[in-house]
């Protein structure tokens, strides 16, 4: 590493931090892409005179807004709506809108600033950003989710576009809330544009596979790891944390690949099924009934439930914490050294802390970062794009082994790229080099703006 370099990143974060006070999981995403790219900076002086790396941990645009509805009880309500627009470098700003109690700018600006090198490493043409609000959807009716929504979209619309800007869901954004959110803009705009939101149900623009992608493709990613030691998913046992969209198709795709995925959660427990998820059990309650994961104990004599606790408790050859960032800390990463994890692979963005992935590394566990290894939504979020514009629909096989040759490019750009900058098996320097150069390529080529 060189001494200008390792100036440079050093500068640029204190500075980032400065300005972005207050913001810890902005400055943890930050950090880990920082601490990866000195050796692309060695071998590419002209991106520090370019001042891509200021340029690029400061969002293109921020937008925060008022969302006010009324409850069912006729009481109005106040959520803060955000949208980071943080990189259009390679193509339209792209990223999901999250629902959550827990949302805040920096929480949103993490994300997007992930997004932009998620997207970069798809190879697909779409720039990095997320939004999101602080609204909480959990015991809200659909009329109540429905007014929510409608209010949100009626500022967000003039921010968006299928050139300018395409989100789809996240936490607590689904099939459900796509819809509404879809309509309002649709109302609006006077435009049926379909490429402008995607994750839309199919009948009305969506793609199939997109539902599946973002569990099926960290699951192939799993897949692409274990294939370079000679070794595969049959016969394994996984554990995953979340029993959202990415958790269940993840659970999904384990058993389709001949694993055991034994394990699902949520923010009040964990489910442990020793003869393996029964995953249409888990779909009918989590999607159709939207029951709590303890639901699933109660029907299912070989499963049972764990109220509080840690998922990472369960010992598993492989490990997809799909539920939300920093679920995974390193007492529990000793845990699932200790009990065998071979391999880990991000379903969920930034779950493990860099404590929990710096143990897995020293102890040579794959380990996949969320931005490799969750790019199967984002991909295919893509692919709905281009069908869009196409006036095209393709069926779901085609989808799929689209999404899988998209998991094995992501996961051949990383893995050469961690070799070229000599840090060779190290998933996280390599996706993050390999996205950073595209997107520091693209915004050289684009002159000072
Ligand atoms: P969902 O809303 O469908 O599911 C989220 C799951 O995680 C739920 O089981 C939820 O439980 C649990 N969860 C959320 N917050 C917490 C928390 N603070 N503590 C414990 N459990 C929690 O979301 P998704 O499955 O879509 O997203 C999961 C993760 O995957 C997120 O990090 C998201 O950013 C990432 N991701 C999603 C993509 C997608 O295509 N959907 C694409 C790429 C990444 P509960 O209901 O109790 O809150």
């Amino acid at each position: 590493m060189t001494p200008s370099a390792t100036r440079t990143l050093h500068d640029v974060y204190e500075t980032a931090v400065a300005r972005n006070a207050g913001e810890p999981e902005f400055h943890q995403a930050l950090r880990e892409v920082l601490d990866s790219i000195a050796p692309v900076l060695a071998h590419h002086p002209e991106y520090v005179d370019a001042g891509i790396l200021t340029r690029l941990v400061e969002p293109e645009r921020q937008i925060i807004f008022r969302v006010p509805w009324t409850d069912d009880a006729g009481k109005v309500q106040v959520n803060r709506g955000f949208r980071v627009q943080f990189n259009s470098a390679l193509g339209p700003f792209k990223g999901g809108l999250r629902f959550h109690p827990s949302v805040n700018l920096g929480i949103i600006k993490f994300l997007g600033f992930e997004q932009i090198f998620k997207n970069a490493l798809t190879a697909q043409g779409i720039g990095g950003a997320k939004g999101g609000s602080d609204f909480d959807p959990h015991n809200r009716s659909d009329a109540e989710i429905m007014r929510f929504s409608q209010s949100f979209m009626s500022e967000l619309y003039h921010h968006l576009g299928e050139h300018t800007d395409v989100p789809a869901g996240d936490i607590g954004v689904g099939a459900r809330e796509i819809g509404f959110l879809f309509g309002q803009y649709r109302r609006l705009t006077n435009r049926h544009e379909s490429g402008m939101f995607t994750g839309k149900g199919v009948q009305w623009g969506g793609a199939e596979v997109r539902t599946e992608a973002t569990g099926y493709g960290a699951v192939y990613f799993t897949e692409e790891m274990l294939a370079v030691k000679g070794e595969g998913i049959d016969g394994r046992t996984a554990v995953v944390s979340g029993s959202g969209n990415v958790a269940i198709y993840a659970i999904e795709k384990v058993q389709q690949l001949g694993g055991t995925a034994i394990t699902a959660s949520d923010s009040s427990g964990y489910i442990v099924d020793e003869a393996g998820i029964d995953v249409d059990l888990l779909k009918q309650i989590k999607e159709v009934e939207r029951h709590r994961v303890s639901e699933y104990a109660e029907r299912r004599s070989s499963a049972r439930f764990i109220s509080g606790g840690s998922v990472w408790d369960v010992p598993g050859d492989i490990a997809l914490p799909s539920a939300t960032q920093n679920e995974l800390n390193e007492t529990h990463a000793y845990r699932l050294i200790k009990n065998g994890v071979v391999a880990v692979a991000e379903g969920a963005n930034m779950p493990s802390t860099p404590e929990a992935v710096h143990a897995f590394q020293q102890a040579g566990v794959l380990f996949a970062p969320g931005k490799a290894a969750n790019a199967g939504g984002v991909a295919t979020s893509a692919l709905e794009m281009s069908q869009n514009a196409a006036r095209q629909r393709w069926d779901f096989e085609s989808s799929e082994d689209k999404l899988r040759t998209i998991m094995r490019g992501i996961h051949s750009a990383s893995y050469q790229a961690a070799d070229k900058y000599g840090k060779p098996g190290d998933y996280v320097v390599g996706a993050n080099s390999a996205g950073f150069v595209r997107v520091a390529d693209a915004m050289l080529a684009q002159g000072l703006i």
